[in-house]
């Protein structure tokens, strides 16, 4: 039991984790806030008391002035895959760990990219807000047509753990063609779910039925769909993003969604959440879902267990167990 080291969790997580580190005798701090995490708040805390461990989330900025006022603080354990809240650089030049959790969550953000396109082709939300505004006055042979995925095309844009799951879903379980684009071609996947790869982002659009993105955000991938590519989409196009918001030019995708140059979108993330772009709203073709893609109560908690298990390895001296860098 090491009652001396001091942990901040930045707001209310499932409790496994935060009874790993008090298990083993840590003083955790779990700020309670239902609303984001000011950052004058986030500074002001990391001020009051010499924190060793901050388990943080994707809404928190972890840059240099977080890193200024934690200078006791050996590792920030982010508790989400994605890691584009943390400034790396800047870690890696004051000798921070980092740490995400890869790998628990694949599984559920599949299936919510399933989720949204099964939504998409089978119109549920359009189709369930007919049926409870009462306007379902018998069965009609032309209403809320949708589409088949069976025979259509994928295009998967990033086939890394998620992704490469999705295509697993979308080949094996719905009996559709998947075509992909990634910085690395991944040739398990073109043998075991005979996928296509394509060079080129333009190829994928020009040729898919479905989009689906699950690149990481970078500089690189910083509106990878713009107007642009937007365009070279078919007019009968869905697309899905359970990435991160910024991939995607939202201006742009509700210009195309009004003007008819692609059918549809699933979004679970937005360009400035949790604010959406005017207009987003009033579209019937779009579902919309408020960044839940890793919410079940299994990943939840193995996201929980994981970030607090980085915690206990570098605050006993060990090697963590997710580094980032
Ligand atoms: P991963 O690292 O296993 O896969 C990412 C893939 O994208 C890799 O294969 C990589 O080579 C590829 N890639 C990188 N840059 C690219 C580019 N410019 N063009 C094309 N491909 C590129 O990551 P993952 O575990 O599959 O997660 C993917 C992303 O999903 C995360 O970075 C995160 O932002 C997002 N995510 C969102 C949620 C959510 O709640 N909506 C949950 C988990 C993850």
């Amino acid at each position: 039991m090491d009652s001396s080291k001091k942990v901040l969790v930045t707001r209310v997580i499932p409790e496994l984790g935060i009874r790993m580190l008090r298990e083993k005798g840590y003083q955790v701090d779990v700020l309670t806030s239902e609303e984001l995490l000011p950052k004058n708040v986030f500074i002001d805390t990391l001020r009051a008391k010499p924190y060793d461990a901050v388990l943080c989330l994707l809404t928190d900025a972890i840059d240099a002035a977080v890193f200024d006022v934690a200078p006791q603080a050996k590792i920030f354990a982010n508790y989400a895959v994605g890691f584009n809240n943390v400034d790396i650089e800047e870690a890696k030049k004051r000798g921070i760990v980092v740490t995400n959790t890869p790998g628990v969550l694949t599984d559920s953000v599949a299936e919510h990219a399933m989720a949204l396109m099964l939504a998409l082709s089978c119109r549920i939300v359009e189709g369930d807000k007919f049926t409870r505004e009462g306007k379902y006055k018998g069965w009609d042979p032309m209403l809320l047509l949708g589409t088949d995925l069976k025979d259509k095309t994928l295009g998967i844009l990033g086939a890394g753990r998620i992704g490469e799951q999705l295509l697993h879903h979308a080949s094996r379980g719905f009996g559709m063609h998947v075509i992909y684009y990634d910085v690395h071609r991944v040739e398990f996947v073109e043998k075991e779910y005979g996928a296509t790869y394509y060079p080129t982002v333009e190829q994928v659009l020009k040729e898919s039925d479905f989009v689906s993105i699950h690149v990481p955000l970078l500089d690189s991938t910083k509106h990878l769909i713009n107007a642009e590519r937007l365009s070279l989409m078919k007019k009968t196009a869905y697309l899905v993003n359970t990435s991160r918001g910024p991939v995607i030019d939202e201006v742009a995708l509700v210009e195309a969604l009004k003007k008819g140059i692609i059918k549809g979108a699933g979004l679970d993330v937005f360009e400035n959440e949790p604010k959406l772009a005017p207009g987003l709203v009033d579209l019937p073709s779009v579902v919309l879902t408020p960044h839940i893609a890793s919410a079940t109560v299994e990943t939840r908690g193995l996201m929980s267990e994981m970030a607090a298990s980085n915690i206990i390895e570098v605050l006993e001296g060990r090697k963590a167990l997710n580094p980032i860098y």
